[in-house]
């Protein structure tokens, strides 16, 4: 599976006064098996961004290309699209409609023609991997659900379909800090341990330096940087510029270099510094 965005720019309300670019000649191309963060201040393209990858919408310009399917071909068929790249909207429960859990998970692959069986099989199976009770909870309404069983339905129903690349925009928002764990701890194992390859929109710069193993940064409809976590944070003067910030352990880890203290500074989670400055403490007592 590998996803091509080949110069793709979109404009909203082309025809009108109103219009406006929201991405402006991006090209980027998505390995399998690469887990990518996209970060990037409000309104900078991010949401438009990865509603290209499975073909919800157009670009004005340019072309998409999932393997080797061109996305703004009328007459081909959406549905091959959805079934590589299920994308995940930020506060996904709002789309929740059914009268049961089972029903609304079991909504994209009755679609595509699952059989009963099948169908059951995938929704046993998505429900397994965002930590929610089979048994327990089929029946039930999704309206009766807390907020964040509610996201956990939401996200089933995606994987139901069994995508080869899952794309999620802000897929914590809005839970609390346990919720929120929980929910990456799985988009983590949906990586590691199904193969998946992932897209993430997220404002978290912890969340990301993390878990991903690419970073996009967009700014004004553009890709602005693109690299490695280290790579990316290890320019906070760059990121300063478009709103950004870098993860805290990074800045706490620049701001003791700048005191004297002979430490690398291309840290990026609290795990790694722990290790330095234990060393760098041992080091400094010895001597
Ligand atoms: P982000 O996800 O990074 O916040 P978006 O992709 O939502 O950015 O928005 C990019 C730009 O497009 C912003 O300037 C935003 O105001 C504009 N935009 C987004 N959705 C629409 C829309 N439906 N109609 C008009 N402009 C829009």
């Amino acid at each position: 599976m590998e996803i091509k965005i080949d110069k793709v720019s979109y404009i909203y309300n082309a025809d009108n006064p109103f219009s406006k670019v929201a991405l402006d000649n991006v090209s980027i191309n998505i390995k399998k098996n690469e887990f990518i963060g996209i970060i990037g201040h409000t309104g900078s393209g991010k949401s438009t961004l990865v509603q290209h990858l499975n073909a919800l919408m157009i670009p004005t310009k340019g072309k998409v290309y999932v393997d080797d399917i061109d996305t703004s071909e009328k007459s081909k068929d959406k549905i091959e699209i959805r079934k590589k790249v299920g994308l995940v909207f930020q506060y996904p429960e709002y789309q929740l409609f059914e009268e049961t859990v089972y029903k609304d998970i079991a909504f994209g692959p009755t679609n595509i023609g699952c059989t009963e069986e099948e169908t059951e099989e995938r929704v046993k199976w998505a429900c397994e991997i965002v930590g929610l009770d089979f048994e327990y909870i089929k029946n039930k309404s999704p309206f009766e659900l807390s907020g964040g069983q509610k996201r956990r339905v939401a996200i089933a129903g995606v994987l139901a379909m069994k995508p080869d690349c899952l794309v999620l925009d802000e897929p914590t928002a809005g839970l609390d800090p346990r919720g929120r764990d929980e929910i990456l701890d799985e988009i983590r194992r949906l990586y590691e341990q199904h193969n998946m390859t992932i897209v993430l929109v997220s404002h978290s710069m912890e969340d990301v330096a993390r878990l991903v193993n690419r970073i996009i940064v967009m700014d004004s409809g553009k890709i602005y940087m693109d690299g490695t976590p280290k790579e990316i944070f290890a320019r906070p003067d760059k990121l300063i510029k478009v709103g950004l910030d870098v993860p805290q352990v990074t800045e706490f880890m620049l701001k003791l270099k700048e005191k004297g203290a002979n430490i690398p500074t291309d840290v990026i989670t609290v795990e790694e510094a722990y290790g330095i400055l234990k060393n760098y403490l041992k080091e400094s007592k010895d001597a």
